[in-house]
């Protein structure tokens, strides 16, 4: 069964990862909905010139991920959905004691809940339409730990734990459930944090992404966004009809090691 012509949901994809996948899939000839918090032309322009390239309909709506209703709404206004990828996400690097409570609670927020309600709108839709592909975006962090980002780790593991679960509940239907645990990718939430890092460690950007980034990533590489796109594209495809509930890491041996 090929692609062409299902429709997408990809959760906080004005940037990234997120607008990889969606640009990757849209290739595909996948009619995709972008999504973030904000409603602005440049996101509306985004769609516009995805649409232009590829052929396929693509719609930006704004929803935040915040927010469990609007999480819901989001499949509602979709108008179908077909492919679910759980993407949002933020960071926040501190240690235990001294983290913000409200960013925990950002954190588990957008990176986790969302995509239990985004799922709970989405599972009636994809048995209606008779075939579904869940893909949950969680990270090396979701199979490994860090120090300083333990809203995160929680979170990222907590998605593994949440993707088993939708695996089991679907098992015997034509609807796959899965992770992709990408290592580094050089996106604006990772150039984020080479600030305080450069001047936690005293370090210049080149010392913090060798030395501090890439120092648990094998190959030395960032992963890109296109690798992520083709990642979920493979488990949208027949040949991964039967890989549901697990974890594929894209993450240059990190979690080898
Ligand atoms: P990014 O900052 O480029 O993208 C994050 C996206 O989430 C943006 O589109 C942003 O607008 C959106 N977003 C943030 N808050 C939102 C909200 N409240 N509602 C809706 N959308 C919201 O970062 P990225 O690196 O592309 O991250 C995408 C996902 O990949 C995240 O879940 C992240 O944890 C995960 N990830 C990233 C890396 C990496 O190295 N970049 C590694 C592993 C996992």
């Amino acid at each position: 069964m090929s692609v062409k012509g299902k429709t997408a949901v990809i959760t906080g994809s004005n940037s990234g990862i997120g607008l990889g996948i969606a640009e990757e899939l849209a290739r595909a000839g996948v009619n995709v909905v972008l999504n973030s918090f904000t409603d602005s032309e440049e996101d509306h322009a985004l769609a516009k010139r995805i649409s232009e390239e590829t052929g396929t309909q693509a719609r930006y709506i704004k929803a935040d991920m915040s927010k469990p209703d609007e999480c819901r709404a989001l499949i509602g206004k979709a108008g179908g959905c077909d492919i679910l990828i759980n993407n949002a996400g933020i960071q926040h690097v501190c240690p235990i004691e001294e983290f913000p409570t409200e960013k925990w609670d950002a954190i588990i927020a957008i990176n986790l809940n969302s995509a239990f309600h985004t799922t709970a709108a989405a599972l009636p839709v994809m048995r209606e339409r008779g075939w579904g592909r869940i893909i949950n975006i969680s990270s090396a962090h979701g199979l490994t730990a860090s120090p300083f980002k333990s809203a995160y780790v929680a979170a990222k593991h907590g998605i593994v734990g949440f993707t088993k679960v939708t695996a089991l509940e679907t098992a015997r239907e034509p609807i796959t459930a899965n992770a992709i645990c990408p290592g580094y990718v050089l996106t604006p939430l990772v150039e984020a944090q080479i600030p305080d890092t450069m001047e936690k460690y005293g370090m210049d950007r080149e010392e913090v992404i060798e030395k501090v980034m890439l120092e648990r990533q094998p190959s030395k590489e960032f992963a890109t966004t296109e690798q992520m796109g083709g990642t979920a594209l493979f488990l949208c495809s027949d040949a991964a009809a039967q890989i549901t509930g697990t974890t594929i890491s894209v993450d240059g041996g990190w979690t080898a090691l």
